[in-house]
């Protein structure tokens, strides 16, 4: 038996290692089209944006575990068409590798903004450590078009930027009003200017041009969300939405064929959903390795993010989507507190700042599904334990 992986990545190189965990004894072809071992990049917008990680620190595993492994890890190899009907890989090289089982991990890139001057030299996306080593001297002096997480936290990073904002406040796709507006402030009292509802006309060597006039700067941040890598998938006619189409095994259309993390247009609930974060890469790599290994499929995970700004910890649990009411516990102005989604007296979700304890008592409530006291749950002088008791 012979599994290929194309995507060298947080999910790839996860399954791999799950692969052998799991007592799989067969190939295992690993692709990565970087040169890198397969790394975290949650820290690229963090620590190691900041110079507080070296790069090796961010590789999930050294090099050497691969060989110890026997995982064939062939860095620096991009993976070009899928031959779907003789189940082999067509590689940038015109080599060929043969898979019985393949997952497809290719993760996404930056979304490009198709504006004049986007491709000036000053201009940067984030989405690899090269990005990285090449926006960290630029800190100082940056304009970030787009409010979400990763703009924010290269903010924050910087010790200070210009936020560009197309919408009326920050993180408008991702989190609630009240979250929002939290970290909007949070972030202008540290001497980041955040302004929204800009409409950026153009990139100039110098600065932005938007709707209102020049933002003068001597670097910009285009971050305004991610691709899914998709090309493989489609040209070889697999189905894909905003994403490649998988069930809850991570199968595709082509039942030789899993996708995961990044990638992947995956069901969660009565929903299709792409999950741009770890917790969801790992969740779907246990279920591509469970599949193809034939053992039981893994509990089903309620899916979860975290962000890191200045000293805030945001940790996210659940949809809020069905949700009719919130309720606030703990102290915004204290900057710890977290704010539950209900539907009726169930939580579908919290977003938790500084707040473990409501992060990981709500992710064990939204799991169960319990019912709730909300005026119990509203009362920080009640434990989190309690609650969940009750
Ligand atoms: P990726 O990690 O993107 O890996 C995909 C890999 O596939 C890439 O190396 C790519 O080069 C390779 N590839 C693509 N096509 C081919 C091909 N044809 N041949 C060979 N190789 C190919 N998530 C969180 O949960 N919390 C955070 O705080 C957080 N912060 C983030 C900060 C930044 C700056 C970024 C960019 C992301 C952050 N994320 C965060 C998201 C998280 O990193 C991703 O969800 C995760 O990396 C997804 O893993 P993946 O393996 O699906 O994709």
């Amino acid at each position: 038996m012979r599994v290929a992986i194309i995507g060298a990545g947080h999910a790839g190189g996860t399954a791999a290692f799950l692969l052998r965990h799991h007592g799989f004894e067969g190939k295992i072809a690993l692709i990565g089209e970087e040169p890198l071992a397969p790394y975290q990049r949650p820290p690229l917008s963090k620590a190691y944006l900041q110079g507080a990680m070296t790069r090796d620190n961010l590789k999930l595993k050294p090099e050497s575990f691969y060989q110890a492994q026997n995982i064939d890890f062939m860095p620096g190899q991009k993976a070009v068409r899928l031959h779907r009907g003789k189940r082999s890989i067509e590689m940038e090289d015109g080599s060929e590798i043969a898979y019985d089982a393949l997952i497809l991990a290719t993760g996404c890139r930056p979304r490009r903004l198709h504006l004049p001057g986007a491709d000036l030299p000053h201009v940067h996306m984030l989405r690899d450590y090269r990005d990285a080593d090449r926006l960290r001297p630029a800190l100082s002096g940056l304009v970030i078009i787009g409010g979400g997480y990763v703009g924010l936290e290269v903010a924050a990073s910087a010790g200070g930027a210009i936020v560009l904002e197309r919408e009326e406040r920050p993180l408008a796709r991702v989190a609630s009003p009240e979250l929002s507006r939290f970290f909007a402030d949070y972030h202008r009292a540290k001497g980041v200017e955040i302004r929204t509802n800009m409409s950026v006309r153009e990139i100039a060597p110098d600065g932005v041009v938007t709707a209102d006039g020049k933002i003068p700067c001597t670097a910009v941040l285009v971050s305004v969300g991610a691709e899914p890598n998709l090309e493989l998938a489609r040209e070889a006619g697999l189905a894909c939405a905003d994403g490649v189409v998988v069930d809850h095994a991570a199968r595709t259309s082509d039942s030789a064929i899993f996708a995961i993390g990044d990638v992947t247009w995956r069901p969660l609930g009565r929903r299709m959903v792409r999950l741009e974060s770890v917790p969801n890469a790992l969740e779907q790599a246990k279920q591509a390795v469970a599949a193809i290994l034939g053992r039981p499929p893994p509990p089903p995970e309620v899916p979860w993010f975290w962000s890191d700004q200045f000293d805030l910890k945001l940790q996210i649990a659940g949809l809020t989507w069905d949700a009719d009411r919130t309720l606030t516990r703990g102290s915004p102005d204290a900057g710890k507190f977290a704010i539950f989604h209900l539907q009726g007296n169930r939580v579908l979700a919290v977003e938790a700042v500084n707040s473990p304890a409501e992060f990981m008592a709500g992710k064990k409530l939204i799991e169960l599904g319990s019912i709730v006291d909300p005026e119990r749950l509203r009362d920080p002088a009640i434990s989190m334990k309690e609650v969940t008791a009750s």
